[in-house]
């Protein structure tokens, strides 16, 4: 077997080299075409403008993503003004707050000068028509007692009898000199009927204060009345621009005779 003929050796010898060469070649040609593709490859991931594209609108959409993350810093930046605006507005609030404690104190001031007057509240439900923003500018004086038998000069038979007549004054000065008010200043008392003032204004309810001072046709007023009343004049010429301080027979002639025995020149007008 091993002594096979030159000629048939030199044939099988040339068969393997032509194999092996082929497949070198073919080999070859597989390898160089995967490396071809390999660079190709490698060329289109580095330097391929579509990829680099990917990548820059990957980035833009990092970017994007980041700036949305930053949204909630602006949101937040919005909420710290919303919070400073907040705090203003509790600022502001709070100043109006603050001003209502400044009326307070005025108002504590003009209870501690009613105090002074010792004005005593027996406000009525009758004999008014509630009213705001009136101008007040006349004080009118009455006198009045009781008539409905018994002491002349009970307070509650008085107070009893405007309540028959759905009538009132703003204030009543009794014998002693003690203050009460009936009516609010800013409502219009039933005090002066038909009635006119010297600067020719009628229906004179609507822009005065009306003062009852309890006595009756023979007898004068006290010295306590007399201070009350001045006392009480004073402070509403405080509160009011007063144009008159006048009786009810000056603004009801013939019609009216109160206040009786009033002696004008004690009055401070
Ligand atoms: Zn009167």
């Amino acid at each position: 077997m091993y002594k096979l003929n030159k000629v048939k050796k030199k044939k099988i010898i040339l068969i393997l080299i032509t194999i092996s060469l082929a497949v070198l070649i073919v080999g070859g040609f597989f390898y160089f075409k995967s490396k071809q593709k390999n660079v190709l490859i490698y060329e289109k991931n580095s330097t391929g403008e579509d990829l680099n594209q990917k990548i820059e609108s990957s980035n833009n959409d990092v970017v994007e993503e980041s700036k949305n993350n930053e949204l909630p810093e602006t949101t937040v930046t919005k909420d710290n003004s919303a919070i400073t605006d907040k705090t203003e507005e509790k600022v502001v609030e709070n100043n109006p707050k603050e001003v209502p404690a400044e009326n307070l104190k005025i108002e504590e001031q003009e209870k501690a000068k009613e105090n002074n007057l010792n004005i005593k509240d027996r406000l009525v439900s009758w004999g008014f028509s509630s009213s705001k923003g009136r101008k007040i500018d006349t004080i009118i004086l009455h006198s009045s007692y009781n008539v409905l038998g018994g002491d002349e000069y009970n307070f509650d038979k008085i107070i009893q009898e405007y309540k028959d007549y759905g009538v009132a004054p703003h204030y009543i000065i009794d014998r002693k000199g003690n203050i009460f008010r009936l009516v609010n200043d800013k409502n219009i008392a039933y005090h002066a009927g038909e009635s006119q003032v010297p600067d020719g204004r009628t229906g004179v309810n609507d822009f005065s204060i009306g003062i009852e001072l309890i006595n009756n046709l023979e007898d004068k007023f006290t010295a306590n009345q007399y201070e009350a009343v001045n006392d009480l004049i004073s402070y509403l010429k405080d509160e009011y621009k007063i144009k008159y301080v006048l009786g009810h027979s000056d603004i009801a002639p013939g019609r009216k005779t109160d206040p009786w025995n009033i002696n004008w020149e004690k009055i401070k007008k």
